[in-house]
């Protein structure tokens, strides 16, 4: 290792400047979803592989076209960027990281092809995918390393090398590997207490074959991208191994080896911005929305032999136009402290929708609020020449910007009086309900749930959503279906799945959920302040995609009067009036709303938060007054908005728990509230979990075995609980016998009058036979354990 300080600014070969404006990452799913139904043909059979690349390669150059015309003209400009199902496995592809469960699918040479990385992404009939967890605060999904004592790492630059090839000059982009092996889990073979962090020595001198490699074949710059560092991590020496890591890199490069950019996003990375920024790397980016730089930091990019500081003032994952004067000042500020400035996005555009050109239906006042990716590459592109120009040369642009937002910082729609008078006035008695205790006996004694039995069964609210609903919707929206009609289609649904639930012999029905499309949408559409898209598609996980609705103003129900009208009681009631047996009524929580919408950032989330909470409150209410007794409120996303700051977490879980609470405390004692989490590791939620209050809270549990259910229970968590006992992520039907376990294993640690019997989730993905089979088999485990007891 080199370090001796004249080698920390080596002459990089091409010695070309980082360029004036670039983005981390631009979306890859396709204008139209290209590449979603490329992958999803491909899977089915009916593409090729060739014919996979001819169309993924067709997307790729003319995603690159479009941003050089959007404005990135410097051909370093545009990341390659592209992965075809996740960066993630990218860099498990690139560094030949193959888990150990997985080793048959390594080529002769070592190497990890494109099927096998499906294999990895999708798992196959011997063994389950890798796993799947939550990109930082966001809502896309990553898949997880396996990383062991033995994992062998080679480099394999051909996928890498084939996203540069999508373009002349292209930057090669690939996750860090601080943050690769941060977000790596051991193998289940490692011995306790593995982390596979300790394997960085053994991975950096792949990393640096590979980009070795990327040089060789042109590129001038490489794309590194370290978003762990924005995180808290529990290693107090973080910051050394992250300094020696990059100047392994940095030092002693050859002639044709590119130069390094690293790239923090989705925050500050704080005390390790300093090691980055002086091992010999010559570009770093941080992130400006998120993050900030103090006088030092922006010290560390002054000087001879400092890095270029490439400032990421354009919000990469929300929908906002910039406000570029802003934005102008800071980099301004920058470069008169000495910095070699460059601008950038905060993060990737991958979280944004392609084209705002695309959105007809918006009303204009709107779109001229928003910018989505394309919009936002303009966005940078024109600070980028002022900052060189000066104002003058982007005065219109500046102008027009400032009336859009002054516009809208004006606009009254964007403000209900009566609703911020309402939530203004919120106040403890709010969000509280009697104590648990008496609750439990006021549901025992006059709600639905004295008329239980022990353990009783139910479900988390969807089921399958079948072709015929899909159609009867697409049908609806093209008005050849009126609305009476569509009605009419949906009733008879929810008449079908209520006689089916009774057949199969469940306790607590659910009407199905068939008139939603998605859990947050639906409600967007019922809700003031919500506008939703046509073509917003932003990706998930591989060839999944979301289309966020967009909250840009005072929320409450639509209709008349501050309350609005009440939406899902005319579904929910109608399933009731069918049966004798309790319906339970669903809602999506305000937290989920939020985290899978494009949120206004005019005020703070907590605010729009408990107006979100308050249009449920009414809604809650109407269940209420419909008679239906036990009402359930969906909050799979609370974990997923936790900060990645752990000193930001008491106020993030204050303003989300009490915005829950305020959605749910309208109610008489007898009525039972439920909650839904989609996760089953609770770790830093967990007392949240409990403050929630709910009476009752599924959660996933199926697949971890309940392993929950101690520390739940050391926490001391005393109301019910509904571990699933299916995953119904897989179309497998688990037997009687394996339901029984789950569920006799979850009655060891919960008294049966506490301990429910339901399903991982909903069961919308869903199809019919393996549902009717899994619930069989989940009724009868229910009888065998409640005898059992
Ligand atoms: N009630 C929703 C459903 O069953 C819950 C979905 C979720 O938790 N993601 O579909
Ligand atoms: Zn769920």
């Amino acid at each position: 290792m080199t370090e001796n300080p004249t080698a920390a600014t080596p002459a990089t070969p091409a010695g070309v400047p980082f360029p004036a404006a670039t983005v981390l990452g631009y979306p890859r799913i396709g204008p139209r979803r290209e590449l979603k139904k490329a992958l999803e043909r491909s899977w089915a059979g009916t593409l090729d592989a060739e014919g996979l690349t001819a169309e993924v390669g067709a997307l790729r150059a003319a995603t690159v076209d479009r941003q050089r015309e959007l404005g990135l003209t410097e051909p370093a400009a545009v990341p390659a960027s592209f992965a075809l199902y996740d960066q993630v496995l990218d860099a498990i592809v690139a560094t030949g990281a193959l888990p150990a469960r997985f080793s048959d699918l390594a080529g002769s040479d070592g190497v990890i092809d494109r099927a096998a990385s499906f294999v990895l992404a999708r798992g196959d009939v011997a063994r389950g995918p890798l796993e799947m967890t939550k990109w930082f605060d966001t809502n896309y999904h990553y898949l997880v390393p396996e990383i062991g004592p033995e994992t062998r790492f080679s480099p394999n630059a051909a996928e890498l090398l084939a996203q540069a090839a999508a373009g002349e000059g292209l930057r090669p982009a690939l996750v860090g590997p601080v943050t690769f092996l941060l977000l790596s889990k051991a193998e289940d073979s490692a011995p306790e207490g593995f982390d596979p962090l300790s394997r960085l020595d053994d991975l950096l001198p792949v990393y640096r074959e590979l980009i070795s490699e990327l040089g060789r074949a042109g590129a001038t710059w490489v794309q590194l991208e370290e978003p762990a560092l924005v995180a808290d991590q529990d290693r107090g020496d973080l910051a050394g191994v992250v300094e020696s890591a990059y100047r392994r890199l940095a030092a002693d490069r050859a002639e044709s080896d590119p130069a390094l950019f690293v790239a923090t996003p989705y925050g500050d990375a704080e005390d390790l911005l300093a090691p980055v920024a002086r091992s010999g790397v010559e570009a770093v980016h941080v992130d400006l929305v998120r993050g900030g730089l103090t006088a030092e930091q922006t010290a560390l990019f002054t000087g001879e032999g400092a890095p270029a500081l490439v400032a990421g003032v354009v919000n990469g994952r929300n929908i906002w136009r910039a406000d570029l004067d802003a934005a102008l000042t800071r980099l301004e500020g920058l470069r008169d402290a000495g910095a070699r400035v460059s601008v950038a996005t905060s993060t990737s555009l991958f979280h944004t929708p392609h084209d705002l050109e695309q959105e007809t239906a918006l009303p204009e006042e709107r779109r001229r609020w928003l910018a989505f990716a394309d919009q936002k590459i303009r966005e940078v592109a024109v600070l980028a020449r002022g900052l060189a120009e000066g104002r003058e040369a982007i005065a219109a642009e500046l102008d027009d910007a400032r009336a859009a937002l002054e516009q809208r910082a004006a606009a009254r729609s964007t403000r209900d009086a009566a609703v911020r008078e309402r939530a203004a006035a919120l106040t403890e008695s709010d969000w509280h309900r009697e104590p648990a205790e008496e609750r439990r006996a006021a549901q025992a004694a006059d709600g639905v749930a004295g008329g239980l039995p022990a353990i009783p069964t139910t479900t988390i609210g969807s089921f399958p959503q079948t072709a015929e609903i899909r159609a009867a919707r697409a049908a609806h929206k093209a008005g050849r279906l009126d609305d009476e009609q569509y009605v009419g289609r949906l009733r008879e649904e929810i008449r079908d799945v209520v006689a089916l639930q009774e057949e199969l012999g469940l306790d607590v029905l659910v009407h199905g959920e068939p008139e939603r499309n998605d859990m947050v949408q639906y409600f967007a559409e019922n809700f003031d302040g919500f506008d939703v898209t046509d073509h917003g598609w932003v990706q998930s996980y591989g060839s999944r995609c979301t289309r966020p609705s967009i909250l840009w103003g005072d929320v409450s129900r639509s209709g008349e009067g501050l309350r609005g009208e009440a939406f899902t009681v005319p579904w929910i009631g109608y399933a009731q009036s069918l049966t004798e047996r309790p319906v339970k009524g669903m809602l999506t929580g305000p937290v989920t709303i939020l985290a899978w919408s494009f949120v206004r950032e005019d005020q703070p989330l907590g605010e729009t938060a408990d107006q979100v909470a308050l249009a449920l409150r009414d809604e809650v209410a109407d269940l209420e007054a419909a008679g239906i007794g036990i009402v359930q409120v969906d909050e799979p996303a609370l974990r997923e908005l936790l900060p990645l700051r752990r000193r930001d977490h008491a106020d993030y879980l204050d303003w989300s728990v009490r915005s829950f609470r305020v959605a749910t405390s309208d109610v008489r004692p007898s009525t039972q509230i439920h909650t839904h989490l989609c996760y089953s590791e609770f770790g830093e939620v967990l007392s949240a979990i409990d403050a929630l209050d709910a009476d009752v809270t599924s959660v996933e549990a199926a697949r971890s075995r309940m392993e929950l259910l101690d520390p739940l229970q050391e926490a001391g968590f005393d109301r019910g609980i509904g571990p699933g006992v299916w995953d119904i992520h897989s179309p497998r039907v688990p037997t009687v016998d394996e339901v029984s376990t789950l569920l006799g294993a979850a009655a060891e640690v919960i008294a049966p009058d506490r301990l429910w019997a339901n399903p991982d989730c909903g069961l919308k993905t869903r199809a019919y036979p393996e549902t009717k089979a899994a619930l069989t088999h989940l009724v009868e485990a229910a009888g065998r354990v409640r005898a059992e007891v």
